[in-house]
């Protein structure tokens, strides 16, 4: 197939076509502006993350269409969450059935293989221009400073230069468009986890299971492919050691911490290799400013322990475009995106420090609970006020 050439003119340019910038891009292309979204990565491709959804980035795909395609896709619905807890000898489990509400039906845990395609797939019907095998080299800048557009490398090599009214970076949390705009973290995390996964065949398990245990935590989460998604957090760097104690690193805290799941290993089948995640403390970047924005990991990042990273980016590419559809500063992004984020991250944060007890860390679960339902009370109210302009 002949690719058209890039324009040299958008009304937005999104860096980054994952689940922050494909779904940003899909709706400011229903706004009826001209959109560019490109990615350096293969169109389809896998990226280091696992992947469950939370109530609100549900309720965002339903309303977007995009909870059918994911059944189309055969990805589980995921009807209850259990929490163990462990401590010394002893595990309690609260299972917490996922109620009808909101039009959120079940939670959803799809591979990045299938979500961020689907949402590809979206902003390219909404009438974006989205590129894959593209990268930006560099932001371009008006005289005033203001960031007018960016500079990239396409498929062949080619440099292009394109303007843009806004430049949207979505390019995730080393982001290239925050470095060149400047735009600094004012909140750190304080702790970092790291984390090791895997895909299993014949693990089936019903729902979302999470462990918690001073020192360490797990997970194992329904998937694409009648596969599970099991993941185990520490501290220390999984990744450091050779192959062989890494595996063993990480059979050792699904042993301690998931022992009904340990216990059934020896039947189930890794699918491909085990996959390390170093740790990186999370933060929240200044996100905006004259010409620019950010979006998803490249504004905020959150400890991949309490699973928020996608909910957030489709939570806040929600927020940005209803921001620009208003014809609003962007300043108002960067409090509404604040509103619904500092609390929830402080306590992620704490969670992340695997240093609690275990009433402490159940109290830390219920603020996030709490905070969850904030954010899907405020994503409901925008969907309220909806105008013609941001219902498009
Ligand atoms: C181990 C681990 C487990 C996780 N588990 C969960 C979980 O269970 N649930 C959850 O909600 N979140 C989870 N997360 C967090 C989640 O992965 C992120 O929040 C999410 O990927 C952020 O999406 P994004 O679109 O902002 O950025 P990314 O997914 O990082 O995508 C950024 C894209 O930008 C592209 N890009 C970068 N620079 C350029 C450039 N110069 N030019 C062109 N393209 C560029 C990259 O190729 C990339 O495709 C986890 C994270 C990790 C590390």
């Amino acid at each position: 197939m002949t690719m058209q050439p890039i324009n040299k003119t958008y009304d937005v340019v999104i860096v980054g076509a994952r689940c922050a910038g494909a779904a940003t891009a899909m709706l400011l292309a229903a706004l009826g502006l001209r959109v560019l979204v490109f990615d350096k990565s293969r169109f389809g491709t896998d990226t280091l993350s696992t992947h469950a959804l939370m109530r609100p980035a549900v309720l965002l795909l339903q309303r977007w269409g995009l909870t059918d395609r994911l059944d189309e896709e055969r990805t589980p619905r995921i009807g209850k969450t259990a929490f163990v807890y462990g401590e010394g000898q002893k595990n309690e489990t609260v299972e917490v059935d996922i109620k009808p509400r909101n039009g959120v039906e079940a939670l959803y845990a799809p591979r990045r293989t299938v979500l961020d395609r689907i949402l590809v797939e979206a902003a390219r019907d909404e009438g974006a221009d989205v590129r894959h095998g593209v990268q930006m080299v560099d932001l371009l800048r008006a005289d005033s400073g203001k960031v007018s557009g960016v500079r990239l490398r396409d498929e062949s090599g080619k440099v292009h230069d394109i303007s843009a009214g806004l430049v949207i970076g979505a390019d995730g949390r080393r982001s290239s468009v925050a470095r060149l705009a400047g735009a600094t973290p004012y909140v750190w995390g304080r702790h970092a986890t790291t984390c090791a996964f895997g895909y299993f065949e014949d693990l089936p398990v019903d729902g979302n299971r999470w462990y918690f245990r001073p020192g360490m935590g797990a997970g194992a989460i329904p998937t694409n492919h009648e596969q599970t998604c099991l993941f185990a957090s520490v501290l220390d760097d999984f990744a450091a050691g050779p192959a062989a104690d890494r595996a063993r690193a990480f059979h050792q805290v699904i042993e301690e911490s998931a022992p009904d799941i340990a216990a059934r290993l020896p039947e189930a089948k890794l699918v491909g290799r085990l996959r390390f995640f170093p740790g990186m403390r999370g933060f929240l970047r200044q996100p905006w400013g004259d010409g620019w924005a950010l979006v998803g990991d490249a504004g905020y990042m959150t400890d991949p322990i309490t699973a928020h990273g996608i909910t957030n980016a489709l939570r806040d590419a929600d927020i940005l475009a209803r921001t620009v559809a208003e014809g609003a500063s962007l300043a108002d992004y960067q409090l509404a995106r604040d509103d619904l984020s500092l609390k929830f991250f402080e306590v992620s944060d704490r969670v992340a420090s695997l240093d609690w007890d275990i009433p402490t860390v159940q109290q830390y679960h219920r603020l996030m609970s709490q905070e969850m339902g904030r954010e899907e009370e405020a994503l409901i109210a925008a969907a309220a006020q909806d105008t013609p302009a941001t219902a498009a």
